[in-house]
């Protein structure tokens, strides 16, 4: 492991996680692996700056089924890093505060391919690269044109990673729907996730 040469590699999964699942999952382990990540952090966003209108479920709803959708691989762990400071949180301060909690460390930032064309909406993309490199899930047919990329953000093409995971047609805003309307979660969502859900009732409304 990397971390025995005293380098800890680092992923970092930010979201809202409202809820998680698979997607997410297969995502952070498939980064794991291919980039040799000691640990990967999933990074709970209390107020994305992105989604300012839907009302997010409170915090601690979501840690709770972030941890237990983790519990079971020893390399995933959850980071407060954008919870315990007021928002709205930029990628770039995040991984800001994460470099100070890590020292040394290097930092993948781990997005869904959908992500890449947004990151360039994103508060400071190139402070973002500057700091960490991107693992970015390859999407089948979508070749991103590279150069336009590095002329926006000089320095993204040596720091972007392409990552090669399964493409799973989940998102948590279908989960929330499928809870609405009745419709089954399982193998969907770890069944952990969806028991505490059930349990706490949540998505159940409009
Ligand atoms: P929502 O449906 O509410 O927008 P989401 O399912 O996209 O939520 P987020 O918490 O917004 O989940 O996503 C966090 C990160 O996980 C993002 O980088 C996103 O691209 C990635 N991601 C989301 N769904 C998948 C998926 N099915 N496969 C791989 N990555 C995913």
């Amino acid at each position: 492991m990397s971390e025995k040469r005293g380098v800890l590699r680092l992923g970092v999964l930010g979201g809202t996680f409202d809820p998680p699942h698979y997607g997410h999952l297969a995502l952070a382990e498939n980064g794991r692996v291919q980039l040799r990540l000691d640990r990967v952090l999933f990074v709970p966003a209390r107020q994305p700056p992105h989604k300012p209108s839907r009302p997010i479920t409170p915090a601690h709803h979501r840690v709770a089924m972030v941890e237990a959708a983790i519990a079971d691989n020893p390399a995933f762990l959850l980071s407060r890093v954008d919870l315990d400071r007021t928002g709205p949180h930029y990628t770039v301060e995040t991984l800001a505060l994460l470099q100070q909690e890590y020292p040394g460390a290097e930092l993948y930032f781990l997005m869904g391919g959908d992500s890449l064309a947004e990151f360039l909406t994103w508060r400071d993309p190139a402070g973002i690269v500057r700091q960490a490199r991107l693992g970015v899930m390859r999407r089948p047919g979508y070749e991103p044109d590279l150069a336009a990329l590095e002329r926006m953000v000089p320095g993204i093409r040596e720091r972007l990673v392409w990552l090669d995971v399964p493409r799973l047609d989940i998102s948590a805003s279908d989960l929330r729907r499928r809870v609405r309307e009745g419709l089954p979660l399982r193998y969907l969502a770890p069944p952990t996730v969806e028991a505490y859900i059930r349990r706490q009732h949540l998505y159940e409304g409009c």
